[in-house]
């Protein structure tokens, strides 16, 4: 008997024993971090909510209760009787009954209205029916990329169950070695901005965090196969954890799966479903410009069926020694700070992913409280001496009066965005100026991915700023869904835009590098009346920054035609989702507990430089500006 069946024994024994007298336990097992319960009396845990509560301080482990499929009251009746359990204006659109787990997912414009104040009408379910009810949200704005993934896992379900209870077996494995330390190694990003991928190790675990590819060097991905990496064979490795959806984190993430990896993703809901619509992108980008993909459209699928999803601030075992919290990073979309502890107490490591440190229209700013931390790894994109950015008033007083210009003339606004974080931001700061009469009321285009991740934004209220987030759980005021925004859908859609009245255009690709983008150029180029206005940063050697640095004959089609750009060109920043100098600095300086050392990551020479004497010299930390392929001792 393995040793993980053995301490299985003993925890049933256990709980039956801390359990009331005639409450059952039929069965318990691992799936993934979590314990579950297996019981034939669901209704008695439903009305005694401390019994679980008692048990899992008592184990110090999540645990989920399940009933046993022997007592299941039949899906129909469980149906009739959850809809009068759950009040109307909860909006349910989907029941689905899964009688291997006993679980029903409901589907409901408002989830909080089914779960109720503390989960009142969550247990007042149970009671009735005997299910485990679990609450997912109605996307307010259709969103392919959600409904996609919610099938899939659907499909996949039992499968997927298998990798919990195989990754469940491996958290819990009993530890083998005495010997204690803790590294880190650098695979990639390190004094360059992409391919970010660090691996953290103990003697007994091994953690990939970010793996990511490098924005105009497609050649140049993570050093993967590194010993500490996958050079040990792709068992190696026990959990990756991705910090966002960004693709110079995520891309090459799918490609563990084609070199053989076949254990966990953490990371958050949105991200996973960001990951999904972004690197199936990345893979249509590159066969679209005759470059051969790294991985398969089914290696994404891999990825997605392997990720367990965790919310901010979960505790959660990924090893016999490594618990991981994630954090807000106020950077985008479920993005997050990793937060391992390693031991008992023995060391704690926070990786930064990138992060915005003050609150934006979208997010909180970047956590930095935590119960310890004594290294921490971070971001330096805007960590060099002058990397200050425009105060974001100020830089929303600039793209309004922008767009009145252009409306006085009668022209158009074109603005090229990313699809994920900045358009949104764009959106917020326009539906408001509209709405308080700031700017005139006129169409807003959204064109490329934009719609699709705006959708999702709006599909995971719970990881936005709270005013925002309760303005969405109040259907009627949820600002993405304003009148003047209109999806994109056609080329035919977009020559009406060009030869109609005034307008806002948002499309991607940001940098100009591709994209729909390139239409509206042709469109709208030769109109004087119009506005070509950069929001975010261009890169060296993209046709953004180009055209910003006075280029105005432009090649587009297959680069047979060109375009005359006779529009204002105007370059509003401060909308950045980026820290700048400042920002990493009070990150550090306000950080509770403050880290003994930084690594200084994920920026260009200049800036990692910078960052990493000016926290030396102005706030008493050590700082390291590590290179790629280096590996850190600490303990
Ligand atoms: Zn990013």
């Amino acid at each position: 008997m393995s040793t993980v069946e053995q301490q299985l024994d003993e925890l049933e024994a256990t709980i039956t024993d801390e359990l009331p007298a005639g409450v059952s336990v039929t069965s318990v097992a691992y799936e993934g971090p979590e314990l579950v319960v297996y019981t034939r009396d669901p209704k008695r845990f439903a009305q005694e909510d401390d019994l679980v509560r008692g048990l899992a301080s008592r184990l110090r482990k999540r645990i989920t209760v399940r009933p046993d499929p022997s007592v299941l009251s039949q899906p129909e009746r469980a149906r009739e009787e959850i809809m009068d359990v759950v009040p109307e204006e909860a909006g349910v659109t989907d029941l689905d009954f899964h009688a291997d787990t006993g679980e029903v997912v409901i589907e409901a414009q408002k989830p909080g209205m089914v779960i109720g104040r503390g989960g009142a009408t969550l247990r007042e379910i149970t009671k009735t029916v005997g299910w485990t009810p679990e609450v997912v949200r109605t996307p307010p704005i259709e969103s392919s990329t959600v409904t996609n993934v919610r099938n899939f896992l659907k499909q996949e379900r039992e499968e997927r169950r298998e990798i919990l209870e195989r990754v469940g077996r491996q958290i819990h494995r009993e530890e083998m070695s005495d010997d204690e330390y803790v590294r880190i190694t650098t695979l990639g990003c390190c004094r360059e901005v992409g391919r970010a991928s660090f691996i953290l190790s103990t003697p007994e675990t091994r953690v990939l965090v970010d793996c990511g590819d490098k924005p105009g060097a497609e050649g140049e991905v993570p050093y993967l196969q590194a010993p500490e990496a996958l050079g040990a064979g792709p068992q190696n490795i026990d959990a990756v954890v991705l910090t966002h959806a960004h693709l110079d984190h995520s891309a090459l993430i799918p490609l563990l799966f084609k070199y053989g990896y076949d254990g966990p993703i953490y990371t958050t809901e949105p991200t996973r479903d960001l990951m999904g619509l972004l690197t199936l992108d990345y893979l249509d980008v590159a066969a679209k410009e005759g470059r051969t993909p790294p991985y398969e459209s089914a290696m994404v699928r891999e990825a997605i069926k392997h990720t367990i999803p965790l919310e901010y601030g979960d505790v959660t075992d990924i090893a016999p020694d490594v618990k991981l919290t994630l954090h807000n990073a106020g950077h985008i979309l479920g993005s997050s700070v990793a937060h391992f502890h390693v031991g008992d107490g023995l060391y704690n490591v926070a990786f930064t992913g990138d992060i915005h440190y003050g609150d934006t229209r979208l997010f909180d700013g970047a956590v930095n409280d935590f119960p310890r931390v004594e290294t921490l790894v971070m971001e330096s994109t805007y960590g060099g001496r002058n990397d200050y950015q425009t105060d974001q008033d100020d830089s929303e007083r600039k793209l309004k009066r922008l767009i009145r210009e252009a409306h006085e003339k009668g022209g158009k606004v074109l603005i090229p965005a990313f699809a994920v974080g900045r358009s949104q931001e764009i959106m917020l700061v326009i539906e408001e100026a509209m709405r308080e009469g700031e700017i005139p009321s006129m169409p807003v285009h959204l064109d490329g991915m934009i719609w699709e991740a705006t959708a999702i934004h709006t599909t995971y209220p719970e990881y936005l700023r709270d005013d925002l987030r309760s303005r969405i759980f109040h259907g009627e005021d949820n600002p993405f869904l304003a009148d003047e925004f209109n999806h994109i859908e056609s080329g035919e859609e977009r020559q009406e835009v060009a030869d109609g009245d005034p307008a806002i255009v948002l499309s991607t690709s940001g940098m100009m590098t591709g994209g729909p983008v390139m239409s509206w150029l042709e469109l709208l180029g030769p109109d004087p009346d119009s506005t070509l206005l950069f929001v975010g940063y261009q890169a060296q050697g993209t046709l953004g920054r180009r055209i910003q640095n006075g280029r105005r004959d432009v090649a587009v089609g297959d680069g047979r035609d060109t375009v005359s750009v006779n529009m204002d060109v105007e370059t509003v920043d401060g909308f950045s989702g980026h820290a700048d100098r400042a920002g990493l600095e009070n990150y550090v300086k306000t950080m509770s507990p403050r880290p003994e050392k930084v690594l200084c990551v994920h920026g260009d020479e200049r800036s990692v430089q910078d960052l990493s004497s000016g926290l030396y010299h102005d706030h008493n930390v050590r700082t390291f500006a590590p290179k790629n392929l280096e590996t850190f001792r600490f303990l």
